[in-house]
């Protein structure tokens, strides 16, 4: 298990999350639609640039990031987007028990996730560069594994810091 790293990247990837916001522009997403094989269409660049820059959102904030710039577009365009993208894998689909379905565009580095319980928020756990050791698993029962999906459960900085402390008496 990669448990040793958990603590520090936790924290790290907390405070960095998205203060690198990688200004992705258009031309690149439709590239990348052509490299995957799939037809360039108006909707799905717009959500792969949502999903893009707004990582781990759930449907409705995607469709209304997509309408910032679609206006026009309807809500099963940006379904439809979302299942061809996942399925392409160019959209990774992650559901943390009790939540709806989140999507980000980091994918294929076997990256985790950590989950506040008190409010939601989800941020990126890296596991490893290069050797992923949460891959071997002790046993595996002959199983061919090929991905790890491991959610930290917690809570966030906000929501650590709001938490009522516990009275010195009983
Ligand atoms: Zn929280
Ligand atoms: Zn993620």
């Amino acid at each position: 298990m990669c448990s040793r790293r958990v603590r520090p990247v936790f924290l790290d990837s907390f405070q960095k999350e998205r203060k690198t916001a990688h200004v992705t522009r258009t031309s690149d997403f439709e590239q990348l639609l052509r490299a995957t094989g799939l037809r360039v269409t108006r909707p799905r660049v717009a959500v792969l640039g949502a999903v893009d820059a707004h990582p781990h959102s759930d449907t409705e904030s995607i469709i209304g990031a997509v309408r910032g710039g679609l206006p026009e577009v309807s809500h099963q365009a940006v379904y439809d987007s979302l299942h061809t993208l996942t399925a392409a894998g160019l959209v990774r689909r992650i559901q943390p028990s009790g939540s709806v379905a989140r999507y980000e565009s980091r994918v294929g580095d076997n990256h985790h996730h950590v989950v506040c319980r008190s409010c939601g928020a989800i941020a990126d756990v890296d596991c490893a560069v290069g050797h992923a050791p949460c891959l071997d698993g002790a046993d595996d029962s002959g199983f061919v594994v090929d991905e790890a999906e491991i959610i930290y459960w917690g809570l966030c900085p906000a929501c650590a810091t709001a938490r009522p402390q516990p009275s010195t008496q009983q």
